[in-house]
This record gives structure tokens, sequence and C-alpha cells, in this order.
């Protein structure tokens, strides 16, 4: 995987925290926060010796530095009372061309190691192991592997595979070719057919820079630091990485891949000794220390501005082409090691751009010139100068001076002016509030966070020590009320480091970089001797006859399904009645100080040419202002007193009938426990009073959303296809794909293009009246046990403050379920949810490609198969990950070239094989039915199906936030009973029942399929008259 850049300040604003299970911990033992602090400076544990202890009680852990004797690596220790533990170990990884070296090695040393020499331990670990998270990343100037585990074994286990990967790696000459680049024949066993590049990497890339927004900000990155590595891509450039010679990714590893280059980092509760002697043993004892001399010079500042452009492909789903440039400006700031400038800067750049109150928001997005801001804008941490950019993306080429003029003067504005106290209360009210908010992912958050700026050898203590940085930062501002002023003038008035860059579409972008891939391929097989083509067509078929042989992978760890836990923890809910009928779950959880309230609103009665607004109507309901507030009011209280607002759509199958689903809106926000009576205030007015005749800025939020919508096809395709090949498959499944597949973004860019905006409004005022009502409403509330009673309180009067229908509303469809929710603690149920279903349904078959001009396809068939509570559905469940791990991944990812592909089976019993960023369409339908007869010629063993179910559980057992327990009970009306049934029957799955349910619902003719393609013109598919193009 490649990211050109983690933000650290999406990072920083997403932060959070999982200190709650401090209460139930402490009693007992010692956590792992207390026992970290007795460590001492300068006390050696296996060969490290510690630097610094430091406890960090707004995230409620202890930090300790620790630097390895023999070779200098430094390791970071974040002690905190979290089962999830997260190992990574990062290296600082420079490239000077753009041959995706380090994004090469980041597969390559994957691919097998001194100790593991199997194909694709990492791979095979997915399915040996319980691991929570498990992905490695190339940035701009590092290289991460990261895992997380809440199994001590695992931890062990996936250490020493990640170990062996990264410092034992064997790079095979075949596994260069396979994960960069190689030229072969087209059909590797046929020699006459013309020689082409392959390689996983190399069709990566291309996807990625199919995506216009990508190819922006990578330039930006490039041209505004253009002395040194950030002047190249880390990933590789799709015409560069053909000139990548095996022996240069292997001097590569020799030279960044060095303990002496690296930085460890481990979080969680488990112990720091046996981690450090793990460490020492199975790696670092084997080094000697270098000088790794890695480090990234400082960029010469520029002594005046300067400005490029450049082109992209037009967008596919707009109508015309006029309005597709984009353009931004950004400024170079200081070293992100001085992270308490980084700190002030980052808040700066939040005030500066987001929201509606935000200065960039009124004078860019409100001057009606473009759709969307430009690409990555704002406060960009992840190269060693940080960067500030702003601009807009969707205006016309002729209003590119305007556009920047604009940011000018709204600078100039700034200075004159600052902000309103009232915003930077808001701000720092949000990092208060994302503090003690808890996600499950919180070790992957903090190593992100730290990563570049401990790269750079900044301070990570430092930067996790939000607290004393909101304290400074006040004193700052009380001590000068210009404080900001004086930074924006100092670091953009006055900076003559800056770049001015715009896009323009050119019809002829793909044609011309497909020319260009020609001509490289052209070049390097006009190159070749008679003797090396030879070579090629032999290496094919070895590489072929090498990926098609049957792996043994028993040099690796593995848990057994023994190590599972049978039972799965039951989680307490208390169901009570409020305002009458309304019933409202309670669950009691260590959320930290932070209320969680969501309403689910059915959509029964909403009329059917309704239904395609409904997606529009969610993303602008809490946006337009409501009761006496206009939008701009709106969005200050909702930034002061919650940690968000938000509606979605949704669409719940029914666990035990394929035709029956539940349809409706997810209310969902969540604030600090003081302003929970604001916070049911603000929905309240919400929910009576909406603003949705106001003009002006629901077109600028339409635009935004069409923007958003169609620049995220190309990172999402595979689902996008999986929707639509599902869509004739279950009354559902048109559902979905009316709220979220094509067709939805297709609707969205034609509301955004009309002139008038009342119809639209008026469209939504229509659904108001059927969604905003307590006639057909169920809430929950996850809160502290000491909240409980205030929060019934609050729910209670916003709900006594809803108004009721005076005559009942029939249901826009007739045949309507009644179906009772499991008892909750206390034998009391009181919820009743309204399915609807549809005894008259027939699914059909459908074949659609939709035409887009991307450089590689993606792939999708569904069958129509057994729903969870089915006793079929434990089997295809496995079934799907069986597939994955033992056919398609070898077939589609390794073989044919796709960055990934596999199966899954959905909650409502839609079984999907896909592919993504595939070079291959038509083709992958053919691996897709070799798969299906593979699964029924029952050709896998036991260890294969115990794997399997490893991998299953997995995801299964996935660590849940105190936010989100009881939210599967409050959805879908699953009980922790149920939970248990099926688990035992994932348990029980045996080899005949696998082979069983293969022949019965995926077999040519069983069951009902349907396909969807998204990629560029297919002369096979254009011949073929069962395919619908679109
Ligand atoms: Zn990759």
């Amino acid at each position: 995987m490649w990211r050109s850049g983690w933000r650290v300040g999406d990072a920083l604003l997403g932060l959070s925290g999982r200190g709650a299970s401090l209460g139930a911990w402490r009693c007992g033992s010692t956590t792992a926060c207390e026992r970290a602090l007795r460590y001492r400076v300068g006390e050696k544990i296996h060969s490290f010796t510690v630097s610094q202890v430091t406890s960090v009680p707004e995230l409620s852990l202890t930090a300790v530095k620790l630097n390895h004797d023999g070779t200098g690596a430094q390791h970071l220790h974040l002690a905190r009372e979290d089962r999830n533990n997260l190992f990574s170990v990062q290296f600082r990884t420079t490239p000077r061309d753009s041959s995706g070296t380090p994004h090469i090695l980041e597969h390559t040393v994957l691919c097998g190691s001194r100790r593991y020499p199997c194909r694709d331990p990492f791979f095979k670990m997915l399915n040996r192991s319980l691991s929570t998270f498990m992905n490695a990343f190339t940035a701009s100037d590092y290289t991460l592997y990261p895992f997380s585990t809440q199994n001590p074994k695992d931890f062990q286990n996936l250490l020493s595979v990640y170990l062996d990967a990264a410092f034992f790696p064997c790079l095979r000459e075949l596994d260069f070719w396979q994960e960069g680049w190689r030229l072969e024949h087209e059909d590797p066993n046929d020699p006459q057919t013309p020689l082409v590049f392959k390689g996983v990497v190399f069709n990566e890339m291309k996807g990625a820079f199919a995506d216009n927004e990508r190819i922006f900000s990578q330039h930006v990155q490039n041209h505004l630091l253009p002395d040194h590595t950030y002047s190249v891509v880390s990933g590789g450039d799709p015409l560069s990485i053909p000139d990548l010679t095996w022996e240069q990714l292997r001097q590569f590893h020799a030279t960044y891949y060095h303990p002496s280059n690296a930085r460890f980092f481990t979080y969680g509760s488990f112990p720091l000794e046996q981690h450090l002697k793990q460490i020492h043993e199975e790696a670092l004892s084997k080094f000697q220390r270098v000088e790794p001399h890695t480090a990234v010079p400082a960029q010469k500042p520029w002594a005046e501005p300067r400005e490029f452009q450049i082109a992209c492909a037009p967008d596919p789903l707009a109508q015309g082409s006029s309005g597709q440039t984009t353009v931004s400006v950004s400024f170079l700031l200081p070293d992100i090691t001085d992270t308490f400038e980084a700190f002030t800067l980052n808040l700066l750049s939040s005030l500066l751009i987001s929201g509606p109150n935000s200065p960039f928001y009124k004078a860019l997005i409100e001057s009606g010139l473009g759709t969307d801001f430009s690409p990555d804008i704002g406060y960009n941490g992840c190269t060693r100068e940080a960067y500030f950019s702003v601009g807009l993306q969707g205006i016309a080429e002729k209003d590119v001076q305007t556009v920047r003029d604009i940011v000018d003067r709204t600078l100039d504005d700034v200075i004159e002016n600052g902000f309103e106290d009232d915003r930077i209360e808001a701000l720092l009210h949000k990092i208060e509030i994302q503090m003690k908010h808890q996600s499950v992912s919180f070790g992957l958050a903090l190593t992100s966070y730290v990563a570049s700026c401990w790269n750079h050898d900044g301070d990570p203590v430092e930067l996790l020590q939000l607290g004393s940085q909101v304290a400074r930062f006040r004193t700052c501002l009380e001590e000068n009320p210009k404080f900001l002023q004086e930074k924006v003038k100092q670091y953009f008035k006055n900076n003559q480091h800056k770049l001015t860059l715009s896009m323009k579409p050119d019809d002829m972008y793909s044609e011309k970089q497909m020319q260009l891939e020609a001509e490289k391929l052209k070049q390097k097989v006009n190159s070749l001797s008679l003797e090396d083509k030879q070579q090629i067509y032999k290496k094919g078929l070895e590489l072929q006859a090498q990926q098609s042989q049957p792996q043994d992978a028993s040099c690796l760890p593995a848990l057994k399904v023994s190590d599972i836990e049978p039972r799965i923890p039951f989680t307490e809910v208390e169901v009570a009645l409020a305002a009458g009928d309304t019933p409202i779950q309670y669950c009691a959880q260590p959320t930290n100080g932070v209320v969680y309230f969501r309403a689910f609103s059915s959509l029964n009665t909403l009329p059917e040419e309704l239904r395609p607004y409904v997606p529009l109507f969610c993303n602008v309901l809490t946006k337009l202002g409501c009761g006496g507030l206009d939008y701009r009011e709106l969005a200050q209280q909702v930034e002061l007193k919650t940690g968000g607002l938000a509606a979605a759509p949704h669409v719940l199958p029914d666990d035990a009938h394929l035709d029956t689903y539940e349809q409706g809106v997810l209310f969902s926000s969540f604030c600090l426990d003081r302003n929970l009576p604001d916070m049911m205030r603000l929905w309240s007015d919400i929910f009576n009073d909406p603003c949705l005749e106001e003009e002006g800025h629901f077109r600028v939020l339409v635009k935004m959303a069409a923007q958003e919508l169609s620049n995220g096809v190309p990172d999402a395709g595979h689902l996008y296809a999986a929707i639509r090949a599902g869509r004739t498959l279950a009354p559902a499944g048109d559902l979905q794909e009316t709220f979220g597949g094509m067709d939805q973004v297709a609707l969205m860019k034609r509301v955004a293009e009309e002139t008038e905006a009342g119809p639209a409004l008026r469209k939504l005022q229509r659904i108001q009246a059927h969604v905003l009502s307590c006639d057909s409403l169920r809430c929950s509330v996850n809160a502290t046990p000491q909240q409980m009673s205030r929060a019934q309180d609050a729910v209670e009067s916003f709900l006594q403050s809803l108004s009721r229908s005076k005559k009942e509303r029939k249901p826009a469809c007739p045949h309507v379920v009644e179906k009772s929710a499991p008892e909750a603690s206390g034998g009391r149920s009181g919820v009743t949810r309204r399915l609807v279903t549809d005894p008259t349904f027939r699914p059909c078959q459908m074949k659609t490609h939709f035409l887009l001009p991307f450089p590689v396809n993606y792939v999708a068939e569904c069958v129509r198969t057994a729903p969870y509570a089915a006793p079929d559905h434990a089997s295809l469940k496995i079934l799907a990950r069986l597939m994955t791990a033992k056919f398609l991944h070898a077939e589609i990812r390794e073989k044919g070239g796709a960055y990934g592909g596999g199966a899954r089976l959905s909650y409502g019993g839609i079984f999907t094989l896909y592919s993504y960023r595939d070079p291959r369409s038509t083709e992958t339908l053919q691996s897709f039915l070799r798969a299906v007869d593979w699964a029924r010629s029952g050709w896998f063993t036991q260890q294969d199906i115990d794997e399997a179910k490893l991998s299953v559980f997995s995801a299964v057992d996935a660590p849940v936030a105190p936010s989100d327990k009881g939210l599967d009970r409050f959805l879908y009306g699953l009980s922790d009973e149920v939970k248990q049934a099926h688990r035992e029957q994932l348990f029980a799955v045996r080899h005949e029942d696998l082979v069983d349910v293969s022949n019965r619902y995926l077999g040519a003719g069983r069951s009902t399929h349907g396909v969807a393609l998204l990629g560029p013109d297919n002369a096979s598919i254009a011949r073929d008259p069962s395919w619908i193009i679109r």
C-alpha cells in the first residue's frame, strides 16, 4: 500500500482514547501504566537502555523511550490499559527517483524471509492469526510495518514474522517480478502473444494515478519541495517503475532497512520486557551499528513565488468540460520537529479553512466559483517541512487569477481582523472531546500520529503531550491577542516560498498516458536480444509454475482454532419507553465522560419517487440551520457543544429472510457529559424546524457533495461494482443502489448542475414530513452509569418536543412485517421494527458495464445465497474466506496482476466475488468460475479450513468501542444469544458443508448471479448483447 503522506492534522483531530477501561482494570493488579512508571532512566533491559519515562495523563498512558545499545535503534513504548496491542517498525526511506523502490521493497519483503521462506508469509499470517490489523505503508520519506492483536501468543508470532521479513527478507528475483514489474507475454504460455508490462505495484500505481485528486496532491508536494526526496514519487510513477532493477532493490534494502535507521514502536497492556527481548534476540543482536546518512536536508527557501500548470483526465461523470480546473496556493512552513510551532500552525490552519464560519470557506466556497476546495487543503505535516495549501476545484479556467486574488485578500483580511474568540474555543473543545472519544485502533492512530515527526528526529513524546500544548497555546493568546494574526503575516503574507499550481482537463490525457506507456514498452522490447526474449518466456513460465504450486506454510507460526474464545461476552442493555411509546435502548459503558446518542427513523411511508433524494436530505439536514439559528450559527453551536451531528440512510437486511429489510435514517451524535442538554436541544430544533429553504447554502453543499462522490469512485470502484451486481438479486439491493451506488453518483451530479435549487429543496421538504417525527423512531444512548439518569431526562424532553402526525400515514409499500426485538435485561423488549418485504419479488440476472476511462477495471459478481440466521450462512462465510486465501489471491493478484481480489458474504446473504485495480476484465470472471469449481471439488485441507476460521473470527471478534456496544441489537435487533449461536455454527463448519454450499449456491444455474464492471472500453463486452453498457 502506498500513501503520498499521512496528514498529521487529521491524525491529531481524529485522536481518540481508550482509557475508560482503567476503572475495571485498576482493582487487583497493577496497571501497565503504573508498571511502566517504575522504569528508571539509565536502566538496562535486554540490551536496551531507558532514556526517558513520561506520564501522559491526557491520553491515559506512560511513554518509555529506549535505545538499543549495539545498533542505536530507537524504541518508543506507550503503556496503556488497552488489550488491542500494537507493534510497528519504521524505516526512514528517502528515494531520489520515481521508480518506486521503497514501495516495491515494502511489497517484496513480505514475500518470504530467512526463517519463513514460504511464499507470501504476510498474507498467510492473515489466516493463522487473530490480528486486528496487519498492513504496511510507504509514505514519502518512511516505510511503516504495523500490526495489532489482543492475544499475547499471537503478538509474539506476528512479531517474529514481521522482524524476519523486515531484516532478513529473501528478495527473490521472482518476487521482484511479481510485485514490482516485469515484461511478460500477454498469455505467458504463448510466446506469439505480445510482450506487456505486468506487476502488482505497476498496476497499483496506474490505478492510483487514475485519481485526479491524487495527481494534484502529488504535484503540490513535488513542486513545493523540489530539492531532495520530495521531488519524486515514492510509490512509483508507472512510467519510471520499469527502470528499476532487482539489484537496485536489494541495494536499497541493505542501505535503509538497518536497525540504526529503524524506529520501533509498541503500544498497549502487554509487558515491554518480552517485546525487547524478542526484538533483540531475533533481529538486532545480528547487526552492528552504522551511520545511516538518511536525513533529509532542509529545503532551500525561494527568493520568489513559483507557479506550474499540469493536465489531467476530464471528469467522466461531468456534463461538460468547462468548470473542471483546479488551482491551489501553497506555502512552505517550518520544520515539523518544532512541535509547538507545528501544533499552533495546525490549529491556525483549522481556523482558516474548516467549517462555514472559516474565512476561506466564506471567501472561496461561497464565491460560487468552484465546486469544492482543492485536494489536500490545510496543514500538511507529513514532510520534514510542513506546508499549507488552499484553493478551489471545479472552476472555469478563466477564474484561476480570481481565486489567487481571493486567497491573498482573505489572508490580508485575517491579518487585519483576526478570529472570533468563540471559534478558537470551539476548536479547543474539539481537541478535548477527541482526546476523550475512544476508538478501537488507538495504537494505530498513535503510531501514525508520531511517525513523521519522529522520522526527522523530533520528540514523539512532546507531540503526545497535548494538554501542555493547549495550555501553552492559551498563554500565548493571553499574552499577545495578535498572536495568530502575526503568524499569518509571517508564514503566509511575507512568505516567498509560495507555489501556485493549476490543473486543467485534457481530452487526450488518457490517450497520451497510454501512448507514453506504449513508447516505454517499445523501447524496452526493442532493446531485447533474441536470447533475452527466450529468457523472458522461460521466466514467465517459471513464475506461473511457482504461483500454481501447492504451498507449504508449515514453517509459519499459527494459532489454533482452540485458541479462539468459545463464548462472546454479553453486553447488557436496558430498554425503556419514553414520551409515550418511543423505545430507548440504554447501554452503560466506560465512555470516558462522553455521551453517544443515536436515533433511527423508518422510511416506510416515504413515496417511491422521493427515495433517491434521501442521501441528499441526510447530507444537508444538519448543515442548513434550524430553529432560530442560521447555518453559520448552527455550525458554531455544533462545534462548541458536540463532537458532530450526522444523519445517514440505512438499508438493514433481515437476518432470516432474503426478501425482507428495514429502511431508515440513522441520526448519530456525541458530546461531553456536560453538554448533553445543549446537544439534545440542537436535535430538537433540527427535527422541529430544519431550515430547508436556504437556497444559497444548499447549492454550495450539493456541489461539494457531488464533487466528493465522483472523486471517490476510483478508490471505491469495487464497492460500486458490487452494489450494482447485487441490485437485482434481492429487494434491498435496489435500494442500496439508489442510496449508495453509481445511480446515486449520477443523480447528485445532475442535481449539482441544475440551475434551480427550488425543485430539489421541495423534495427534501416532503421527505422531512416522513422522517422527522417520533411516529416511527427508536433511540439509543451509550454513556457511563453515572450519567444515565441525566441522559434519560434529556432524551425524554427531546422526544416530548417532537410533533406527532395527526392521522396515521400509510406505508408506501403494502407489505410490512412487524418484528419484535429480543428481550433486553429485565425481560422487556418494547422495540418493534417494521420491515418491508416483497412476496412477488423475483431475482434476475443482470450484467452491467459502467464505461469509465480508468486504466484499470473493478469487477464484481454477486450470488443470492443465505442470510445471517440461516444455517448455511456460517459455511458460506468460511467458504468466502477460504476461496480468498487459497484460490482468488493467487489467481487475481499474483497471476492476474490486480491490486486485490477476493470473496465475501454480506449479512443479508449476498455472496460477492470481486477484484480491485485489475488489468483484466472478462478474464477475471473466468477466474471466478474456476474459483467456484475449485470450491466444489473440495480440493482443500482441514488446515486450510482452520485457517479460514481463524481469519473469520479475527473479524468477528474485532474490538468494539464503548460508543458502539449494543449497536447490532439497536439496528438489526440482533441479540447476543443469536450471535453466540452463530458463533457455534462457525466453529462447527466441516469440509463436507463447504463443498455442499458451493454446490447448492455457487454452481452455474443454481442461484441467481449478477455481474458489474467499472472500467474502460472493452471490445469483447461491446460484442456481447447480454451486457448492458452505461
Ligand atoms: Zn502497494
